[in-house]
């Protein structure tokens, strides 16, 4: 009962840690163990309503996992995370998204899979200087299995920047497919 089961998803080193400990504690930490899959709850107020957020920090190889597969099934809502400074983890954000959608039986093909809710999030638009993947192109693959109109956030952990937007975004996406079923 208001409860959102949120997965965090994406290559290692593009701040899927950084993101959620900025998010549940309110600071961003210079060094967050890599190996660490952690879950998280905490409770916010949205739009009127008390939600309890349980948030999966996924860590580890990118190779699907047996232990994934496992999450992908117990999760509501997934924010796939890539680095705008790496486009190599924009390409692995988009395999993930894929492999989620599959697993959960939706396509592209029948339609299923544009109002499942799926938040790909470019993380790092601090490092302007660094940056390899426009803000066009996340919102390309964003809208290619995703008729959310905030189906893409580019964020930063580091300075803050739009990081409730995607958790308070995630739940309101969870509360319109409850609420169709
Ligand atoms: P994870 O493997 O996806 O959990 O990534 P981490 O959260 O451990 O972050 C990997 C590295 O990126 C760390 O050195 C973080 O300090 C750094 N990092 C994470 N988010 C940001 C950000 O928004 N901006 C910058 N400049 N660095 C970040
Ligand atoms: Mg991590």
């Amino acid at each position: 009962h208001n409860s959102y089961r949120i997965v965090m998803i994406g290559a290692g080193g593009v701040g899927k840690s950084s993101l959620t400990v900025r998010f549940v504690v309110g600071r961003f930490v210079e060094k967050y163990d890599p190996t660490i899959e952690d879950a998280y709850r905490i409770q916010m107020s949205i739009d009127g309503e008390v939600a309890n957020l349980d948030i999966v920090d996924t860590a580890g190889p990118e190779e699907y996992s047996a232990l994934r597969d496992q999450y992908i099934k117990l999760a509501a809502g997934f924010i796939v995370v890539y680095s705008v400074t790496s486009a190599h983890s924009c390409q692995a954000a988009a395999k993930l998204r894929d492999v989620i959608l599959k697993i959960k039986g939706l396509s592209v093909e029948d339609g299923s899979c544009y109002d499942y809710p799926i938040i790909l999030v470019g993380n790092k638009c601090d490092l302007a200087s660094e940056r390899t993947v426009t803000f066009e192109e996340g919102q390309a693959i964003a809208n290619r299995c995703s008729h959310f109109t905030k189906n893409f956030f580019e964020v930063s952990a580091r300075t803050d920047t739009n990081v409730s937007e995607i958790f308070c975004e995630m739940v309101r996406q969870i509360d319109t497919v409850e609420w169709r079923k």
